[in-house]
């Protein structure tokens, strides 16, 4: 058994959509970034990485790639689960928390689970998901952005 830890922050921007999990959730603002700016598949997608000692997203995908240029995270994520299932490992489970004081994640979390569960090939009861504020604490808590943090388990 291994554990990796992923973290990853973006900043919102006007005329973007915001994924999250790879779902699609009605916001004014999305999240700026090379990719789609998909924070919470950003953050898993390292924890990956790191259980298997696969280095980490910006490894794989440079943002100096201009081909990777507007990437939907569902693929990066999708690549890494090629990475580490080449290596012979399995997905245990994944847990991560979101941090933003908007949209709510709790309405929007099953859908969540099921896209990212989907996109990794597991079974849903494998990844976890939770929402958290910071009482206006932070970046997050200011909505100037949003943060994620996922722990992964591999064997
Ligand atoms: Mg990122």
């Amino acid at each position: 058994m291994r554990i990796g830890f992923g973290y990853d922050a973006h900043p919102f921007s006007e005329g973007r959509r915001l994924f999250l999990g790879g779902v699609l959730i009605p916001h004014p603002k999305g999240l700026l970034g090379h990719s789609d700016g998909d924070v919470l598949l950003h953050a898993i997608s390292d924890a990956i990485l790191g259980a298997a000692g696969l280095e980490d997203i910006g490894f794989h995908f440079p943002p100096s790639d201009t081909s990777t240029e507007g990437i939907e995270s569902t693929k990066i994520l999708g690549r890494v689960m090629e990475l580490v299932r080449k290596e012979g490992f399995e997905i245990v489970n994944v847990d991560a928390v979101v941090v933003c004081e908007e949209p709510r994640i709790q309405p929007r979390r099953a859908d969540i689970r099921e896209a990212i569960a989907r996109t990794m090939g597991v079974d849903v009861g494998r990844i976890n998901v939770k929402g958290k504020t910071t009482e206006g604490l932070g970046f997050a808590g200011m909505r100037q952005g949003i943060e994620a943090y996922a722990v992964c388990l591999i064997g």
